[in-house]
């Protein structure tokens, strides 16, 4: 599976780290051919390089749209060399193999980044180059493609190792990478199609997810992983700049991302919040005057699951809040900014992964959410309602009060970043007990309620923390029981979706505990 290499194709717009590359070849003797502007540059560098023009026998035109689009140049990529009538073929027409392709394609990305207009971007979509590109991975059996120069290295490596030759793995993985480039690079054309057009929400198939970093294993290791971003640039993990500690896995990004799109519901000019996930889930969410009373609020609602988790703020971690979480094992900070005081304290703790995101992500903003399933996926818009824009019903006899209220609100955002079945018992701006991910509501709330219990244990307090509390439920009650369940602990008060069937068995059960109970008509399932 060894081949090698005679004559390479050079073609590239990043012309960086070219001509030492092409050096390195030509003192191998293999046989160089390009196109203007790289040719341009070789001969400059010394280098004997044959222009395309002249294998092709056709002069570069139309504003370079037509250059390398010959047979003499697909032919020579193209054929399979033990096949008689593929050497017949080359024969008869004067063609000659290429071994080796190098191109990297016209700036499109960047011309559309720096703002260039339409004309530009159009003459920037790159034609000939990525027909070379899939050409050569094609035929991979025989030719090596390279699409960047961060590969030069690695080709030159191998030459050297093989006497000149490429090995069949090397050649595998260029032409994986190079179908990957095309792929990216045609979605980036019609995501901008997309904006240009007003047609909307790129369709997902052109979403171009970049490898943005590959990671040690997935969620177990004998799972591969990789992180890819999309163009959506939503302030978080994606964005976000890691200022110390070890690499982030896949249970880290995962559960990362739930933490910060939870604190980001809280209004940082209103309050200061904190979340504390694990699993994906919140074990502890809290608002307060500042970052470390929200830290502390948070944690005493289940320190014993805090442990090892993730703590998102929404405001410039500070250094009262980063000596608290330092005290704790915490995998991840996330936040959008953090003091330099902050930065030295959380810099005792090595391991410890420190974020900064630069901003938090609108709570309301649109985008899509992806979930694999055999044979496809499915893509749906973010579930970006939130609850001050809701109609509040208040459909019992008594009318909660206004901080009851309050504590609704606040259990009713949490319970959207919860997972279903999700009950939240909340009180004082903070969360005191969460049911999460049950198959049945009433086992929901049956463990939010001892959690709410464990909690007050811990804390040495005589009753439990749901006492004088209020419940949220992501959606509807089915039936009184799971509502029974809540006011036997001890809230006081209700938010839920409303819409069950049996609403006004429900509602007479909470006039009967003497519960108020409000309505949102939002469901929030979270599976
Ligand atoms: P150069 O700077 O060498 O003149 O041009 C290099 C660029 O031309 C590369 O980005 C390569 O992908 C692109 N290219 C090569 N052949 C063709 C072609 O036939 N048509 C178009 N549109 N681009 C080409």
């Amino acid at each position: 599976d060894r081949k090698i290499i005679t004559r390479a194709l050079l073609s590239v717009s990043d012309k960086s780290g070219l001509i030492g590359f092409a050096s390195a070849l030509a003192q191998r003797g293999i046989a160089l051919i390009s196109t203007g502007g790289t040719h341009k540059a070789l001969v400059e560098a010394g280098l004997a390089a044959k222009d395309v023009a002249e294998v092709t026998q056709f002069p570069e035109m139309m504003d370079g749209r037509v250059k390398t689009l010959h047979p003499a140049i697909h032919g020579g990529i193209l054929a399979v060399r033990g096949n008689p009538e593929h050497q017949a073929a080359m024969l008869a027409h004067g063609i000659s193999t290429i071994d080796l392709v190098v191109v990297n394609l016209y700036p499109f990305e960047e011309t559309v980044a720096r703002g260039g207009s339409f004309d530009d971007c159009i003459e920037n979509i790159d034609i000939g180059g990525p027909a070379m590109i899939r050409a050569a991975a094609k035929n991979h059996a025989d030719v090596a493609v390279i699409v960047d120069p961060a590969d030069y290295e690695a080709l030159l490596a191998e030459l050297a190792a093989n006497g000149g030759a490429t090995t069949l793995p090397l050649r595998r993985r260029l032409a994986q990478k190079a179908y990957a480039r095309t792929a990216a690079y045609d979605a980036a054309v019609s995501n901008w199609f997309a904006g240009i057009e007003g047609i909307g929400t790129p369709d997902f198939r052109a979403i171009g997810g970049r490898r943005a970093l590959d990671l040690r294993y997935g969620e177990n290791p004998h799972q591969q992983a990789a992180f890819y971003a999309t163009p959506e640039q939503r302030p978080g993990v994606s964005t976000a700049r890691q200022l110390q500690g070890k690499q982030l896995s896949f249970n880290n990004i995962n559960d990362t991302d739930a933490a910060y799109e939870a604190v980001a519901e809280f209004d940082p000019q209103r309050t200061a919040a904190v979340v504390i996930v694990k699993h994906a889930n919140p074990c502890g969410v809290a608002e307060g005057d500042s970052l470390a009373e929200a830290y502390e609020k948070a944690l005493r609602c289940d320190s014993v699951s805090a442990f090892g988790g993730v703590v998102a703020l929404n405001r410039t971690l500070d250094a009262e809040a980063a000596q608290r979480i330092v005290s704790i094992f915490t995998e991840v900070i996330i936040a959008p900014d953090a003091t330099e005081e902050a930065i030295a304290i959380v810099a005792g703790k090595k391991n410890l992964r420190l974020l900064l995101a630069g901003g938090l992500p609108d709570p309301r903003g649109g985008g899509l959410a992806v979930r694999t399933v055999a044979g496809g996926f499915l893509a749906q818009t973010r579930d970006n309602a939130v609850v001050d824009d809701m109609d509040l019903r208040v459909v019992t006899r008594r009318v909660p009060t206004e901080a009851e209220l309050a504590d609704l609100r606040f259990a009713f955002r949490v319970a959207k970043h919860v997972k279903s079945n999700a009950i939240v018992y909340a009180r004082d701006g903070a969360t005191v007990g969460i049911g999460a991910g049950q198959m049945s509501r009433v086992d929901s709330s049956r463990i939010a309620a001892w959690k709410a219990q464990e909690a007050a244990t811990a804390a040495g307090a005589t009753e439990s923390f749901a006492k004088g509390s209020v419940v949220a439920s992501d959606a509807f009650f089915p039936f009184a029981d799971g509502l029974l369940a809540a006011a036997e602990a001890g809230a006081t008060a209700v938010i839920q979706p409303g819409g069950s069937i049996r609403d006004d068995e429900v509602i007479r059960a909470a006039d009967d505990a003497g519960l108020a109970m409000v309505f949102t008509g939002h469901r929030h399932f979270r599976h």
